[in-house]
């Protein structure tokens, strides 16, 4: 196995124990990346220089025979909202295009702090909004088991680095799933925390009430390894819980007690792709054959849980995107304006693409007088009954298994006409960000067409530790994680002759 194809954990145990040096693996990755990224495009900024001074400095702490941290040496991808000191973040967004923050977020403090190796920054849907990629103002991300394919949104780009090898591990954000459902068709690990557990100090805000920083990664070890880094209360960010920490590594191959897994039927009825489902159910009998029961749910309130987070969602960003004035930062038009207020509708219509618009449009409908009622309150309330059907479940069951989406990774263009399709696709990941409790996706089987299914495990709040003991346990018992894509240029398509 080449260097840039092992995990995270192993690559740092290498890189501990002196057989090769974080300098030789970052030139190693940078020229993998160099051969591949034409083809998978999963990044909006690379930064070699900065790789290749942070390396250095892990390799002298090595040769100093210094403590080093659990990072070390692992290169790894940014989504391009969470904000770094000196390296552009852009949102994938014109009105962004050339914004460097002035400071680095609370995450990115800490994976530095344990020696992690920034690589750069991968593509989104622009401000986190979209299920596909297609609505980054500058490229798409393929998916790298069919470049015809989408990776998914919004963190389609760090999900496709990951899955070409490009970076060992990467951070993103997820508000509707945006971390799971592109784990999901790329074939990756991808756990969103609890609401709370991880600081979003410098993650640009998209909806601040659903918004949270996940991990996506070549395995579950990786994604314990992540969270404990990056977990922990932060001041910066009045919703960082001041839950304690626990160990999510040194225990996570027992799962304690008698195992009992719900299955909840609004998650496997109409619109389930056929393929995905029946992965999903074989899954479920290994979990069997370890031991575990299945127990039978139901979830009533969660058929409108689409609806309710695209009011939701909307709303919030329509209040957090109104900074965007062109007075401060980012875009500003180069036309003369006579007032003010033209001015921040120019710097709007020219900086934010047709998806971000339409949002803004819907949320401050929603919450606009007379409307606020009927849309913004109604939605608050059914997320509670939404909320109430998860706490009803959990005094039955340790965890909620489903299918992470309810098909496989779809072809560019298929969805990007159709919003509510591309909306649909968020259905099993959504409930999770409404109710605040954590998420993993883990690879559970590929279609006929070689496209990866994934598989969700919803916890309890801030019962992170037992989701991704529930994750490794699959996984020791599968090898789905261990397949890889064969990063071949598709043959040109022949084209007509006239
Ligand atoms: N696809 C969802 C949306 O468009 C979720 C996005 C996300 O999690 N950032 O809003």
């Amino acid at each position: 196995m080449l260097s840039h194809e092992l995990s995270a954990n192993q690559i740092k145990e290498k890189i501990i124990k002196r057989e090769i040096t974080a300098q030789e693996i970052v030139e190693e990755l940078f020229e993998w990346i160099n051969l591949k990224e034409p083809l998978i495009k999963a990044y909006l900024c690379l930064d070699k220089e900065g790789a290749l001074l942070k390396a250095k400095e892990v390799d002298k702490k090595l040769d100093n025979g210094e403590k080093v941290g659990l990072l070390a040496g692992v290169p790894v991808a940014l989504k391009d909202n969470i904000c770094t000191v000196g390296i552009k973040t852009t949102c994938a967004s014109k009105i962004l295009e050339n914004f460097i923050p002035p400071y680095d977020a609370f995450v990115v403090k800490r994976i530095k702090e344990e020696d992690a190796i920034i690589i750069g920054k991968a593509n989104l849907d622009e401000f986190a909004m979209g299920s596909s990629n297609e609505n980054s103002a500058f490229h798409i991300t393929r998916n790298p088991w069919n470049t015809d394919c989408i990776p998914g949104g919004s963190g389609g780009g760090p999900a496709a680095a990951v899955t070409a090898d490009m970076a060992f591990m990467a951070l993103g954000s997820d508000t509707g799933g945006s971390v799971r459902q592109p784990s999901a068709f790329c074939g990756n690990v991808g756990c969103k925390p609890t609401y709370g557990r991880v600081s979003r100090y410098g993650l640009v805000a998209f909806a601040s009430s659903l918004d949270q920083i996940g991990s996506v990664t070549k395995d579950v070890y990786d994604a314990a390894l992540l969270l404990q880094v990056v977990s922990g209360h932060d001041g910066f960010d009045s919703t960082s819980a001041t839950v304690g920490v626990p160990d999510y590594l040194s225990d996570i191959n027992n799962v304690d007690g008698n195992l009992r897994i719900g299955v909840p039927k609004e998650f496997f009825g109409e619109g389930l792709n056929s393929e995905v489902g029946s992965a999903v159910m074989n899954a479920l009998e290994i979990y069997k054959r370890n031991g575990a029961e299945l127990v039978d749910l139901s979830l009533p309130h969660c058929g409108y849980a689409v609806a309710t987070y695209y009011i939701i969602a909307t709303a919030e960003a329509s209040s957090n995107l109104a900074r965007y004035d062109g007075v401060r930062y980012g875009h500003r038009s180069q036309l003369s304006e006579d007032n003010i207020i033209d001015m921040y509708s120019r710097v709007r219509a020219e900086g934010f693409g047709s998806e971000v618009k339409r949002r803004i449009l819907f949320g401050n409908y929603v919450l606009s007088a007379g409307f606020y009622e009927a849309y913004y309150l109604k939605a608050s309330k059914v997320r509670n009954l939404i909320k109430n059907d998860f706490e009803d479940a959990f005094k039955k069951v340790d965890c909620i298994i489903s299918p992470t989406c309810p098909t496989p990774a779809f072809r560019i263009g298929e969805k990007i006409t159709d919003p509510l399709q591309m909306y649909l696709s968020d259905i099993y990941t959504i409930p999770a960000n409404l109710v605040g409790i954590p998420g993993i996706s883990i690879p559970c089987g590929f279609t006929n067409t070689g496209l990866p299914i994934g598989m969700q495990i919803l916890g309890k709040h801030f019962d992170e530790g037992k989701i991704l003991k529930v994750a490794k346990l699959f996984e020791n018992e599968t090898d789905f994680h261990l397949k890889k894509p064969n990063l071949i240029e598709p043959e040109p398509k022949k084209g007509i002759d006239i």
